[in-house]
C-alpha cells in the first residue's frame, strides 16, 4: 500500500481562497485531499507514515482553472496561416507541447473551447491514458460557426437553424464537454467581420436549448454590441470576449447597461480575455513584433482604454469574470495564464485576493467543476501549484510557478519539470 502524502508550505490558500493559512500542511490520500491541517499537527513520525515534500517559502494555492484555450494553435504564429498549413499531425504535436507548458505553469484544469475535432479529442485521450502530460480538460472540439464565418478552417460550418442544432448533436456524440459558436466574426478570419454578427439570437437560443437538453455549457465568441445582445437574449452560459463593437468602424463603442443588467440578471459570465491583451500591450510596449490588426478595427477610433472602460463598468454592475487567457491566439502563450489574474488587478480593478479566487474557485465553479476542484479542501482533487513570494502582495507572481502538484502527484519541482 502506497503511503499517504504530505505537502508543506510557508503559506497556503485557506477554504475560500481569500487569505494564508501559515505553516500549513496539506494531506493527500491518493488523488485527493484528506486534510489541511498546521504543520504543527503533524504526528511526530510522519515521515515514517507520510511521504513529505516540505515546498518551503511558497505561496501553495489551487492549481489555476483556465477556460480559454485553443490547443493546436501557437502564440507566434497567426492562427489562420498556421492551421491552414500545418499538418494534423503537426496540430497534434503542437497541442502535445501547449498542453505541457500549461500544466507547468500551474494550469491544472484546462477548458479548450474550440480545436479541430480530430486533435482535441485524441490529445484528451492521450493524456487520460497517461501517454503525454497535460491538465484535466474539458473539451469543445470544433467551433461552431457560418459558412465562411470565425475560425471557420478549424469549425463545423452550420448556417439554418436545423444545421445548427445538428451540429451540437455531433459535438456531443465526439465527447465534448461544451459548445463554442461564433456569435460574431473574429480579428484573424480574413472572411468574417467581427463587427456584425453572424447568428440572430433565435438561433443562438436554438442551439442553447439543445446543449442544455444534452447537459453541456454553451459559449460564444463575440465582438460586436449586437453580438453581446444576441448571447444575453439566447442565453448564452459564458459570452467570450464581449466587446462592444459599433458596426460602422467610425463610430466609438456602443456599449449598453441594459443589456449588461439582463446579463448579470441571467446568471451569464463573460471571460473578457484581458490577461491577453496586458501580454499584448507589454510586448507592445517592449517593442516586440505585433500581428497587425483586422482591418475592420485598424481604422477604428476605439482604443484599448476604451475596451478596458467598459469591462470596468461591467465589473462595477455585478457581472461575473472568468479566467481564460485565450491561449493559442495572437500572443497568448499556453505558459501564461497567470496573466488573468494580473490583467483583473490592473484594469479590471479586483483585489489580488479576488483575482486569485478567481483563478481557482471561481472559474471552477464556472465550468461546472467545483465540486472536484478549485479549493484546496477535503475531498477535492490535489491539483496545487506552489508560486514565488506571495501572489496577494504582488500579482505578478502568479506567473511565476514553482512546484506543480496533478492528482496528488509532482509534476514539478523546486522549477524543473518532472513529466
Ligand atoms: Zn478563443
Amino acid at each position: 500500500m502506497s503511503k499517504k502524502s504530505v505537502f508543506t508550505a510557508a503559506r497556503v490558500a485557506n477554504a475560500d481562497v481569500t487569505g494564508w493559512l501559515p505553516d500549513h500542511a496539506v494531506v493527500v490520500d491518493g488523488d485527493r485531499i484528506e486534510s489541511v491541517i498546521p504543520v504543527d499537527g503533524l504526528p511526530s513520525d510522519v515521515v515514517d507514515q507520510y511521504e513529505v515534500h516540505d515546498l518551503g517559502d511558497v505561496s501553495l494555492i489551487p492549481g489555476l482553472v483556465d477556460a480559454h484555450a485553443h490547443m493546436h494553435c501557437s502564440a507566434t504564429l497567426e492562427a489562420y496561416e498556421l492551421v491552414t498549413t500545418e499538418s494534423l499531425e503537426m496540430l497534434a504535436i503542437r497541442s502535445a507541447m501547449n498542453i505541457r507548458d500549461a500544466l507547468l505553469s500551474g494550469v491544472t484544469t484546462l477548458r479548450d473551447i474550440g480545436s479541430k475535432n480530430e486533435i482535441a479529442f485524441q490529445v484528451r485521450n492521450a493524456v487520460r491514458a497517461g501517454h503525454i502530460p497535460g491538465p484535466r480538460m474539458l473539451l469543445a472540439g470544433t467551433p461552431i460557426t457560418t459558412t465562411a464565418g470565425h475560425c471557420w478552417f478549424f469549425g463545423t460550418e452550420a448556417d439554418t437553424e436545423a444545421e445548427v442544432v445538428q451540429a451540437v448533436r455531433q459535438q456531443k456524440k465526439l465527447g465534448a464537454d461544451v459548445i463554442k459558436m461564433m456569435a460574431t466574426g473574429g480579428m484573424f478570419t480574413p472572411s468574417a467581420n467581427p463587427r456584425t454578427p453572424q447568428y440572430p439570437a433565435s438561433t443562438l437560443r436554438a442551439a442553447v436549448v439543445e446543449a442544455e437538453r444534452l447537459e453541456m455549457q454553451i459559449v460564444a465568441h463575440t465582438l460586436a454590441a449586437q453580438g453581446v445582445r444576441n448571447c444575453v437574449e439566447a442565453g448564452i452560459h459564458h459570452l467570450i470576449h464581449a466587446r462592444w463593437y459599433h458596426p460602422d468602424v467610425t463610430q466609438p463603442l456602443d456599449f449598453d447597461p441594459e443589456t449588461v443588467k439582463k446579463l448579470v440578471d441571467n446568471g451569464q459570465w463573460v471571460d473578457p480575455t484581458f490577461g491577453h491583451h496586458l501580454i499584448g500591450v507589454e510586448r507592445r510596449a517592449a517593442g516586440l513584433p505585433m500581428k497587425p490588426p483586422h482591418p475592420a478595427v485598424a481604422a477604428s477610433p476605439v482604443t484599448e482604454e476604451d475596451n478596458i472602460e467598459t469591462a470596468v463598468k461591467m465589473k462595477e454592475m455585478r457581472v461575473r469574470f472568468t479566467t481564460g487567457l485565450d491561449m493559442g491566439m495572437a500572443t497568448a502563450p499556453f505558459a501564461r495564464s497567470g496573466s488573468n489574474a494580473r490583467a483583473f488587478v490592473l484594469n479590471l480593478g479586483y483585489t489580488e485576493w479576488e483575482a486569485i479566487a478567481a483563478s481557482t474557485r471561481g472559474t471552477a465553479g464556472a465550468i461546472r467543476v467545483g465540486d472536484d476542484v478549485g479549493t484546496l479542501e477535503p475531498g477535492k482533487i490535489a491539483d496545487m501549484v506552489s508560486l514565488e513570494g506571495d501572489p496577494s502582495q504582488d500579482i505578478a507572481n502568479m506567473e511565476r510557478s514553482v512546484d506543480v502538484i496533478q492528482s496528488g502527484k509532482l509534476v514539478k519541482l523546486g522549477g524543473a519539470a518532472l513529466v
